[in-house]
């Protein structure tokens, strides 16, 4: 059995192996990579695991991602102190707990109910309490608490749904992972300029996500049809 010191010593070997030998160099990101408790957002019996370069199952058919991919997504989303982040797919409310430590507030959007009341536990438990979660289909955005400084799509769709892009602020940062289960995902970030122009970086890194499903995305989880009439991933970007 772990106790406090060893997923202590695991965590401080996992930032410095996973997250800085791999090349994050953002020192807020390693600090909060160094202080939240992965462990805690955790099913019971999967503890031992926390330190793993490895995503794991949250339940419904879930995962909590993998923590290079976390920061790596928060890095390249260039996220400050002060700034106001959602964050689509908030699972087991890890993610969000590291960018509560870095940005001002935090809004983060689930789609499965039973999730969002454990992620709400784990964070009032360990007192992150600039985070708001709620339930439903993230593609939506959350527009009565836009805009955001950045977004954080923590699943993969067809292409960056519109509702999202409108609801950064100008200078904002999206990144999210694009593309489909068989033709390959990538890392997408978009800046926007103004309130019409919006700069797209490509292929930021090969990534595998679980599907982001809803409006703006695919139908349901056993498909990668996008919705009718919606945007190819090329034509949105
Ligand atoms: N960042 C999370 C964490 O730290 O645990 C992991 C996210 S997991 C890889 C992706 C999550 O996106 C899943 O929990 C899934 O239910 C959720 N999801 C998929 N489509 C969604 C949507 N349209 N709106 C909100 N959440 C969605």
């Amino acid at each position: 059995m772990l106790d406090i010191a060893d997923f202590t010593r695991a965590r401080r070997h996992m930032v410095a192996n996973q997250i800085e030998g791999r090349g994050i160099r953002d020192p807020a990101v390693l600090t909060a990579m160094r202080a939240v408790p992965r462990e805690a957002f955790l099913r019971k019996g999967l503890e031992e695991f926390a330190y793993r370069d490895s995503p794991l199952p949250i339940g419904e058919g879930q995962t909590i991602s993998q923590p290079f991919v976390v920061a790596l997504m928060i890095e390249a989303a260039q996220v400050k102190p002060g700034d106001s982040v959602l964050e689509v797919g908030a699972g087991s409310g890890y993610a969000a707990a590291i960018l509560s430590r870095i940005a001002g507030k935090v809004h983060g959007i689930e789609r499965h109910p039973a999730l969002v009341e454990q992620a709400q536990r784990r964070l009032a438990g360990l007192g992150y309490d600039n985070v708001r979660l709620r339930a439903g289909d993230g593609t939506r955005g959350w527009p009565e608490a836009a805009p955001f400084d950045a977004i954080i799509v923590s699943a993969r769709g067809p292409s960056v749904p519109q509702a999202l892009k409108d609801q950064l602020a100008i200078g904002g940062r999206l990144v999210m992972p694009v593309g489909d289960e068989n033709a390959g995902q990538s890392l997408v970030k978009i800046t926007r300029r103004s309130a019409t122009d919006f700069a797209t970086q490509d292929d930021l890194a090969a990534v595998r996500f679980v599907p982001l499903i809803g409006e703006e995305a695919w139908v349901r989880p056993d498909t990668e049809r996008p919705r009718p009439g919606r945007p190819t991933p090329s034509a949105a970007r």
